[in-house]
């Protein structure tokens, strides 16, 4: 059996780049048409132009204004004329020892992470429970689960996303919504590159895979849980980390 989701219209928020534009990709390759969003509308473009066919279009928004984000859904929701399937995968980090952490920078990582995947859940889901069909998956992290230091902000905002996720799950269920999430572990991104090759070298030795996830691994996680493979799954937690948060 195959998966094919050529009827059907997905959202992608931070789908111009790293893990994001995996699964924009994987999306449109099942056939979906994608709507790719990032705050940088050209890049959201040019990411939607790479997925090929004319599948994608791209939208400037930023997840944690509201204002763009009610734009946004219908602009979306006018030119494909619905949503099906929504990705809440936009996402940034502010690393810092707890007492180094600004207000500014916890606000940035809890806005983003968090409050983003709350409004555009909030708007995007709407047609789907008028429709009887939708599936919601929320990009977390391993770290939302384990904890770890110098990522306070970062992983209360993905332990929050979790928490979110199951809710959302139990209010949407009667009406067909499935909602989940998928926790990846260390994805070689521009957000991992950050990192200092020494600290990337101890990680990778704490993978029981012994490599770096790439965008596709958590990609083929999303099409999965977007399918109709997955129709008696909701709520749930798919970590896809090699390993390493057992
Ligand atoms: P990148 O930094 O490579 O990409 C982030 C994407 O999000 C970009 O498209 C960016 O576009 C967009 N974005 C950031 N802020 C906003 C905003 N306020 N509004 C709209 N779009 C925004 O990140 P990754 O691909 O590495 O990460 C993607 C998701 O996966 C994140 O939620 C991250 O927390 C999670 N994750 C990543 C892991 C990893 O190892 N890489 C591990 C576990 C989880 P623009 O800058 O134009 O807005």
């Amino acid at each position: 059996m195959k998966i094919d989701l050529s009827d059907k219209v997905a959202l992608v928020t931070g789908g111009s780049r790293g893990i994001g534009f995996s699964i924009a990709q994987a999306l449109a390759g099942a056939g979906a048409n994608v709507a790719v969003l990032g705050r940088d509308g050209a890049k959201a473009a040019e990411a939607a132009q790479a997925l090929g066919n004319g599948r994608g279009r791209g939208y400037g928004c930023d997840v944690t204004q509201v204002a763009q984000v009610e734009r946004v859904v219908a602009a979306v929701e006018q030119e494909f004329d619905r949503i099906d399937v929504l990705v809440n995968n936009a996402g940034t980090t502010r690393d810092n020892l707890l007492f180094r952490i600004s207000e500014a920078d916890w606000n940035t990582v809890l806005d983003t992470n968090l409050k983003g995947a709350f409004l555009v859940t909030k708007h995007a889901a709407r047609g789907m429970i008028k429709r009887r069909w939708g599936r919601i998956i929320n990009i977390a992290s391993v770290v939302g689960i384990s904890g770890n230091k110098g990522q306070t902000n970062y992983t209360a905002s993905k332990a929050g996303l979790i928490g979110f996720t199951k809710s959302v799950s139990k209010e949407l269920a009667s009406r067909n919504v499935l909602v989940n999430a998928v926790a990846p572990g260390f994805i070689d991104t521009e957000l991992t590159r950050r990192i200092s090759p020494e600290a990337r070298d101890a990680l990778i030795k704490a993978i029981p895979l012994g490599r770096l996830g790439q965008g596709q691994d958590v990609a083929a996680a999303v099409l999965f849980l977007a399918s109709d493979f997955a129709s008696y799954i909701t709520g749930q937690l798919l970590v896809v980390d090699g390993g390493m948060v057992l």
